[in-house]
Parts: structure tokens; C-alpha cells; sequence
């Protein structure tokens, strides 16, 4: 659970950075193509950023109580408090369903898909550089690669069917959502297990924080990424389903 609760937060952190570092290079880097590009990547990772990041929130909050067993259920504890404040922010600044149907909607259709299918291939080029960190690196690579290949597809399916039939997008978009969160997340731990080998390999920086380092992106990317390409059938199922049982049924 602490694992769990530390490797998300990493997680978490480093999309809020990039996210961050994309609206100030948007704003102010001198060459305006690079301000485009960058505001595309804004665009595009502004639901993630929001929805699932508020949502993991809401888990690492929860593991908190579970950490502390009864104790951590009780008001006394301070854990509860925690909870319910992390609680309301998957419902404002638009609810994190909202969000999905944005990423589906507005976000992959951008120019026409090729925004989404540049920063799919961005992802793809951290491949030979895994390639070349060895063993270590080895769980990180396989289990990106097989996340990355499926949102690929994921995300082909729904661009195609979008046109065809919105709403069958539209009924997979927070699965999709979560997939595409999961697997941007992997890249950025990936991103800091490469920098982190590196420095431990040139002796350089603190060897505990940089072991702690590698070691949480390597949980991330065997306990919580694959979770990605289980999503797909949730994504793809259409919505014929969902909206099967009448609604005084439900
Ligand atoms: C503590 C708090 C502070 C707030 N502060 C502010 C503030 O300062 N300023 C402000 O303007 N607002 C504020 N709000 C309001 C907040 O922005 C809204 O609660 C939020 O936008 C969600 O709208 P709603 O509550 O009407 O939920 P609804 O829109 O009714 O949504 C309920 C559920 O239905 C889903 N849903 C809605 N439409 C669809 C759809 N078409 N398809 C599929 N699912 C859908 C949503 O995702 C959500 O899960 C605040 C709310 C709270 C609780």
C-alpha cells in the first residue's frame, strides 16, 4: 500500500510538472512553433492532468485509512478529514467524467489526430533508451511497450468509430481516459528510472534517494501500469450495454 501510495504520487507529480513546464514553454519560449507544439501538449494532457490525478487522490487518500486500519476510519485520526477533501476534486473544474468526454471529443481530434499520434510516437522513442539501461530497466520497457501498443490500437479504434457512431466513443471515454493516464504516467516514470540509473551509474547525487527512485518506478510499471491494457475491452465494448437497461430499471 505504501508503495502503492508512493509510486502514484511520483506519478502524479511528474504530469503536473510536464503539464506545467508545457504552459510556461506555451507562453513565453521565443519560437512560436515550439509555443504551438506546446500548447497542443497542453491541450491534450490537460484532462489527464486534471481527472486523473484527482482520482488517484481520492485512492492514495483512501489507502491512507486502509494503512491505518480502524484507527485511520475514526475522525481522530486526521485520515478521514483527508479523504473527504481529496473527494470533491474529481467533481469541480469539471467533473472527471466531463474530462473523459473532453480527451475523446476535443483532445484526439486535434488537427486532425495528429497531435495524439505525436505524442504517442514521443513515448515510443524512450524505447531503445530503456533498451540500452539492461536488466534493470528491463520490467519498465516490457510492460510500457505492451501498454503503449494497446493504447495505440485504443485509440485508432476510437478515433475511427467516433466518426461512425459518437456515441460508442463517447460510452468508453473514462476507460479510456484511465488507459491513456496510466501509460503517460508509465513514460514519465520510465523518464525518471533512465535518469536516475544514470546518475547512480556516473556515482553522482544521493545513491538511497536515486536507489528509492528506480526501484518505485519499477513497482509502478509492474504493479500499476498493466492495469492499462486490461481497460481496452471497457473502451472498445461500444455502448449498446450501458444504455441496454431502462432507466427504471437502474
Ligand atoms: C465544494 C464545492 C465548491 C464549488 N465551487 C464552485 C465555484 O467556486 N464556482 C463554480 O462555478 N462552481 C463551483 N462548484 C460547482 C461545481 O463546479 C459543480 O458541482 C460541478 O461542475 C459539477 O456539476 P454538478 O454538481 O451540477 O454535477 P452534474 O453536472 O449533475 O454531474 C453529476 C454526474 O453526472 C455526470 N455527467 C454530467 N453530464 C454528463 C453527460 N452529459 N454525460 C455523462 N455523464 C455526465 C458527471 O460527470 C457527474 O459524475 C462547487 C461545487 C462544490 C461541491
Amino acid at each position: 500500500m505504501l508503495m502503492t501510495q508512493k509510486s502514484l504520487i511520483e506519478a502524479m507529480r511528474a504530469i503536473i510538472y510536464v503539464e506545467a513546464e508545457s504552459i510556461d514553454l506555451a507562453r513565453h519560449h521565443p519560437d512560436p512553433e515550439m509555443r504551438e507544439v506546446r500548447e497542443d501538449f497542453v491541450e491534450l494532457l490537460t484532462p489527464i492532468a486534471k481527472a486523473w490525478c484527482t482520482d488517484m487522490g481520492v485512492e492514495v487518500a483512501s489507502l491512507t485509512i486502509q494503512i491505518f486500519g480502524g484507527m485511520g476510519y475514526i475522525e481522530e485520526s486526521g485520515a478521514p478529514q483527508h479523504f473527504r477533501d481529496s473527494r470533491i476534486a474529481p467533481i469541480y473544474e469539471g467533473t472527471n467524467g466531463i474530462q473523459a468526454m473532453d480527451l475523446v471529443g476535443r483532445k484526439l481530434p486535434m488537427k486532425g489526430g495528429a497531435v495524439v499520434t505525436e505524442f504517442l510516437s514521443i513515448i515510443a522513442t524512450l524505447d531503445p533508451v530503456l533498451l540500452r539501461g539492461g536488466a534493470q530497466l528491463g520490467p519498465i520497457r516490457s510492460n510500457l511497450a505492451d501498454a503503449l501498443t494497446k493504447l495505440a490500437d485504443t485509440t485508432y479504434w476510437i478515433m475511427k468509430q467516433g466518426m461512425e457512431d459518437p456515441r460508442d466513443a463517447l460510452a468508453g471515454a473514462s476507460p479510456y481516459l484511465r488507459m491513456f493516464s496510466l501509460v503517460t504516467a508509465g513514460w514519465l516514470m520510465a523518464k525518471q528510472a533512465i535518469a536516475a540509473k544514470q546518475a547512480l551509474d556516473a556515482g553522482e547525487g544521493d545513491r538511497a534517494f536515486l536507489e528509492a527512485k528506480l526501484a518505485t518506478a519499477v513497482f509502478f510499471c509492474e504493479n500499476i501500469l498493466p492495469a492499462a491494457t486490461s481497460l481496452a475491452p471497457a473502451v472498445t465494448a461500444g455502448y449498446a450495454t450501458t444504455m441496454a437497461v431502462p432507466v427504471d430499471q437502474l
